[in-house]
């Protein structure tokens, strides 16, 4: 089942090594070419991928198979395990009483993905509630309502005060009753200090247990400068990726993972409440091989 999740050309290579007694460093060159391929098609940082290759490279020639492993199955395993490293494991989200603050650049997909993750803890049996303090977009608010509206979640919106510190501390107070609290806050086409500014004072208000960094699949390399000015005013604990059901796989949001040293908690997969997936290492490595 683990061979299922690597993209069908590299199955293909692997399993040309089917009944071979012996795994030659040609063979496993041919095989971290393909991977180097696909992943930096997928947009994949070339430092990541150079780190991934080296990693299968010298355990596949250095390591001896375990006894009853066959060459090919340890040369899978291998780059299993080393696929999985790239990629890290899932975001730990403990279903408990929490808040969780957004952000992101404008467009990313933050409101769409506090409306769905609220969904989401919704679905595990707790009480959410979305706080939208984004009062620079026009339409924010009534979006952002719509669709708490949508996934049956408690909403709070102010949309005649223009201070979003003042409504993440209202909103605070008015969802008390709620188990998670998701803040949603403000994007700017690029980053700037004024953005920087205010979600810095938004997060010294609410306090977030958690803040997850909202990333566009399409986002690619610039994700990285992104993730490190957010990683440094706030903190950045897990990324959701959003916009996977288009073309773009997501490789580019690996380097912001790997910059804030954090790792990937949730992947959006539309425009419905319902559209969100927990992120998963082997599904999300066959969505980058595949
Ligand atoms: P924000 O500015 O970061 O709050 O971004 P929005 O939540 O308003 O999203 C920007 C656009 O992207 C909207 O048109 C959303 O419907 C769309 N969008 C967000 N997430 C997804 C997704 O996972 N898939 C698709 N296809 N569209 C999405």
């Amino acid at each position: 089942m683990v061979l299922d999740d690597l993209g069908s050309s590299l199955r293909g290579t692997l399993d040309d090594l089917r009944g071979k007694s012996r795994i030659s460093e040609e063979d496993i060159e041919d095989i971290v070419k393909e991977i180097q391929r696909s992943l930096l098609q997928a947009d994949v940082d070339v430092g990541l991928v150079q780190d991934l290759s080296d990693g299968i490279k010298s355990r596949a020639l250095d390591e001896e198979p375990p006894a009853g492993t066959t060459p090919r199955d340890w040369v899978l395993r291998i780059v299993y395990e080393e696929l999985v490293d790239l990629v890290g494991e899932s975001t730990e989200i403990p279903l408990e009483n929490q808040t969780i603050m957004l952000a992101g650049l404008y467009g990313s997909g933050k409101t769409t993905t506090a409306a769905k993750m609220a969904w989401w803890f919704s679905k595990k049996g707790l009480r959410p509630a979305v706080i939208q303090t984004d009062t620079d977009r026009p339409g924010a608010y009534d979006q952002s309502k719509q669709m708490a509206d949508n996934a049956e979640v408690e909403f709070y919106g102010d949309e005649d005060s223009n201070d979003p510190v003042e409504i993440a501390r209202e909103g605070l107070a008015a969802t008390e009753d709620a188990d998670v609290r998701i803040v949603d806050t403000a994007g700017r086409d690029g980053l700037n200090e004024e953005l920087i500014d205010q979600i810095e004072r938004i997060g010294a208000e609410v306090q977030p247990d958690r803040n997850l960094l909202v990333i566009d699949a399409a986002m690619g390399q610039s994700a990285k400068d992104q993730a490190q000015e957010f990683e440094d005013a706030i903190g950045i604990d897990g990324v959701a990726i959003t916009k996977l059901d288009g073309t773009a796989k997501g490789g580019g949001a690996l380097a912001a993972v790997d910059q804030t040293d954090s790792t990937i908690a949730f992947l959006g997969t539309g425009e419905t409440v319902k559209d969100i997936e927990r992120f998963e290492p082997s599904g999300f490595i066959s969505r980058l091989l595949g």
